[in-house]
């Protein structure tokens, strides 16, 4: 999609560090962490946020959370998975992605 941030990393246009690839996710080191470990895990396809999910895309949920799995299971002491939808929720970037956070404690409820 044009002018979507997160389609031109997948581009190569834009720079990241990767931490991760499949065949249809990319996980990379977000640019501005709020935890010791927070990597982005992505769809190589643009979806505009975890509203847009459909049925068809059972395989590919699969395999972001095998992704982020992946990563999270190499954080000691646990690690969460965040996904933010809308506005409200303080999603800056529209092209679907789960943070994998971890190496801190992590307070609940999250602000
Ligand atoms: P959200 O606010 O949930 O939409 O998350 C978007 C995330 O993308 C934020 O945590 C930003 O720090 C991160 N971000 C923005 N630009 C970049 C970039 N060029 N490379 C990596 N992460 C980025």
């Amino acid at each position: 999609m044009n002018d979507c941030l997160f389609c031109s990393i997948v581009s190569g246009e834009i720079p990241a560090s990767v931490r991760a690839e499949t065949e249809n996710v990319l996980a990379f080191d977000d640019v501005n962490p709020v935890a010791p470990t927070h990597v982005l895990v992505i769809p190589k396809r643009h979806i505009e946020s975890a509203a847009q999910i459909e049925r068809a895309d059972d395989e590919l949920l699969g395999e972001l959370f095998g992704v982020a799995a992946g990563i999270g299971m190499e954080i000691n002491g646990g690690w969460r998975l965040v996904s933010n939808v809308g506005e409200n929720a303080g999603q800056s970037v529209f092209h679907l992605h789960f943070h994998v956070l971890g190496g801190r404690t992590m307070n609940w409820p999250p602000g």
